[in-house]
C-alpha cells in the first residue's frame, strides 16, 4: 500500500506523509504555486536513496495549500501514523508551513504517550527551485526521525537548521528560510555539521501505551484584542451560535479592558457554559493572571490563564479537549490550565 523507496530489513524505518504545501508545489499557467504529486520528491532529493534507513511513503487523498488543513485532516494525518505506529521507528509529516504550527500543535494533543519522533517539515522554495531549503528540512527531519542514538518522543518541526518542540513553534516569516520560531522554549536539536540534540530539553520516554484522540470541537473563537474594540463586535463574537470556547488575544501578561461593558460580557458567556481561555498577544512571555489590575476581573470571573502558550497551540488544545469530554467543561478548564505535552512551562 506505502510507496517503497528504500527497503531493508536490519535498517530503521521511516514513514514520510505527504499533505503538500510548498515543498511540492510547481507553477501553474499562471505564475501561481499549486501542489503537485508526490512522485517528484524522490527525483528531486536524489540523496535519500543512498541513506542508512528506509524510507516509505504515503500521500493523503487529498494533496493541499496548508490554508485548506482542516481538523478532520489532522484526524487522517494521525489516522496514518497510528495503523502504521509499530511498523516504523519515526515519522516525517511533509506540510504546508502556513498553518503547519496548529497541525503540529493538534497532533501532540492527539498523540499521548507517544514514545517515537513525528517530524513535521516543509520549505520556503519548492523541491523543483534550484535553491529550494525543502532538500536539506527533508534529509535533516528524517534523520532526526530515524536516529537511534537519541529517540525524541515528541511532535516536532524541522525548520532551517533547528528541531522545535510543535506545539511551541510559530510561523513567523514569510519569506525567509528560518521561518519558525520557538520563543517560549528552546530548539530541542540544532543541524550543523552533525546534529545536536539538548536531550534534557526533550520530554521523557512514556512508560504507558499510546493512546491516539481524535474528537475535535471546532465551536471556538479567538476574540483578539485592539484598542477601540466595540461592544458590538465582542457581543457578535461570543454571541455565535453554540459557541463553546473562546481565547482572548489580550495584551501584554493577560491584560485586557477593564471597562464594565466588556467584563461583563465575558462573565455572561462564562456563566452560559463557555470557556474562556487568557493567551497573550506578545509572541514571547507568559499571561499572569492578577499581575496588573487589568486582568484581575477576568480572574475574578472564570477565565483561564494560559500561561506561555501560543495561540496555535491554545486552539488545538482547547478543540482537542472540548471534543474529549464533551459533558465536561470543568475537567476541560482544569486541563487547558495544565502542561499537557510540553505546550506550557
Ligand atoms: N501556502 C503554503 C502552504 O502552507 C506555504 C508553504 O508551504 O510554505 O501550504
Amino acid at each position: 500500500m506505502y510507496n517503497s523507496v528504500v527497503d531493508d530489513m536490519r535498517k530503521n524505518k521511516v514513514l514520510i506523509v505527504y499533505t503538500g504545501g510548498t515543498i511540492g508545489m510547481v507553477q501553474d499557467e499562471s505564475g501561481s504555486l499549486k501542489p503537485f504529486a508526490l512522485d517528484s520528491i524522490y527525483d528531486a532529493v536524489p540523496q535519500l536513496r543512498a541513506c542508512d534507513y528506509a524510507i516509505d511513503s504515503v500521500t493523503l487523498d487529498e494533496i493541499i495549500d496548508s490554508s485548506n488543513m482542516t481538523p478532520k485532516m489532522w484526524v487522517s494525518i494521525a489516522s496514518i501514523i497510528e495503523h502504521a505506529y509499530d511498523e516504523y521507528d519515526g515519522f516525517v509529516v511533509l506540510h504546508g508551513t502556513d498553518t503547519m504550527a496548529y497541525t503540529a500543535s493538534a497532533l501532540s494533543f492527539m498523540f499521548k504517550n507517544l514514545a517515537k519522533p513525528i517530524v513535521f517539515t516543509g520549505s520556503q522554495l519548492p523541491l523543483s527551485a534550484l535553491r529550494s531549503d525543502g532538500r536539506e528540512n527533508i534529509i535533516c527531519a528524517l534523520e532526526i526521525a530515524a536516529a537511534r542514538q537519541v529517540v525524541v518522543p515528541e511532535v516536532c518541526i524541522f525548520f532551517e537548521n533547528r528541531l522545535y518542540r510543535g506545539n511551541r513553534s510559530t510561523k513567523v516569516n514569510a519569506e525567509n528560510f528560518d521561518a519558525f520560531a520557538s520563543y517560549n522554549y528552546p530548539s530541542l536539536a540544532k543541524a550543523g555539521i552533525g546534529i545536536s540534540f539538548k536531550e534534557r530539553l526533550v520530554l521523557p520516554m512514556p512508560t504507558e501505551a499510546l493512546q491516539v484522540r481524535k474528537k475535535f470541537d471546532t465551536r471556538v473563537a479567538v476574540l483578539k484584542l485592539f484598542p477601540g474594540i466595540g461592544k458590538e463586535v465582542v457581543g457578535a463574537v461570543l454571541g455565535a451560535k453554540d459557541l463553546q470556547g473562546v481565547v482572548v488575544e489580550t495584551y501584554g501578561s493577560g491584560n485586557a479592558p477593564t471597562e464594565a461593558w466588556f467584563i461583563a460580557a465575558l462573565e455572561e458567556a462564562i456563566k452560559k457554559g463557555m470557556i474562556v481561555m487568557n493567551v497573550t498577544q506578545c509572541k514571547a512571555g507568559a499571561v499572569k493572571m492578577r499581575q496588573y489590575a487589568a486582568s484581575c476581573d477576568m480572574d475574578r470571573i472564570g477565565v483561564i490563564g494560559g500561561g506561555d502558550i501560543t495561540i496555535e497551540a491554545a486552539i488545538a488544545k482547547m478543540m482537542c479537549l472540548l471534543g474529549e469530554y464533551p459533558d465536561d467543561k470543568e475537567h476541560v478548564k482544569l486541563r487547558l490550565g495544565q502542561s499537557l505535552r510540553g505546550e506550557m512551562s
